[in-house]
């Protein structure tokens, strides 16, 4: 499921009268992508999102580190480390979020580097210097370990198990889906006429990927925010 041209689709409870999303009604996939969100260096999270469009002062920190002059840095260390992190997860993002491993040479989760002269340390990251010599660790070492190989093979990648709907709040709050849940939660949101309830199919894609990657950062209303309200923002 992890091409270019991901896209996953979400069904929305709305209710129309306040314009407002109560839930979503979401597939394993959905949920890994949210999940994902945790694993991403705020690094990364700066770089999808742009600098303007950060609040708080974490884009200043950047772009300290974008003007500092590579001369100041120590010499074993890169500016790319702070700017492009690497983020390990990429698979269940991609397609969703731009690219946030594009400067990597190899991020496939089964290609490991060590020290060319040492072995007993291993890194995914064939920019980390040896603990012991600070040589850069960027031997080329394949895992071939059968269980990796298998658990790489769709439906057991990712966070979570595929055999339930979850559902995910206006405000990300997930759980799996029961019908007592989504009984209870009417309740919860005072909903006396449910005529006003509306079912609306929304497409996941790589722009609605990176507004809600931005709403989660700054709303409690994330789903409401970028599926019901974001008609503006392309
Ligand atoms: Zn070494």
């Amino acid at each position: 499921m992890a091409s270019s041209s991901s896209k996953l689709t979400l069904k929305l409870l709305v209710d129309a009268k306040r314009e407002k999303v109560l839930f979503a009604e979401a597939s394993k996939a959905v949920v890994d992508f949210l999940l994902n969100l945790l694993c991403l260096p705020i690094g990364t999270v700066i770089r999808i999102l742009n600098k303007n469009q950060m609040v708080g002062c974490l884009a200043n920190l950047y772009q300290s580190v974008e003007n500092l002059d590579e001369t100041y840095m120590q010499p074993d260390q890169n500016k790319d480390l702070l700017l492009k992190p690497n983020a390990s997860v990429s698979s269940q993002i991609s397609g969703l979020l731009p690219s946030v491993n594009d400067t990597s040479s190899n991020n496939s989760t089964n290609v490991f580097y060590r020290c060319p002269n040492h072995y007993g340390h291993v890194t995914c990251d064939n920019t980390t210097r040896c603990p012991s010599c600070r040589t850069s660790m960027n031997s080329q070492m394949i895992f071939v370990g059968e269980k990796v190989a298998n658990e790489i093979s769709a439906e057991k990648s990712g966070f979570v198990k595929e055999v339930v709907t979850y559902m995910v709040m206006d405000d990300l709050a997930i759980q799996p889906m029961s019908s007592i849940s989504s009984i209870t939660l009417l309740n919860k949101f005072n909903v006396k006429e449910v005529g006003s309830l509306q079912e609306k199919v929304v497409e996941l894609d790589m722009n609605q990927g990176v507004n809600l990657l931005k709403a989660s950062l700054q709303s409690k209303t994330v789903l409401t925010d970028v599926f019901l309200r974001n008609h503006s923002s392309a």
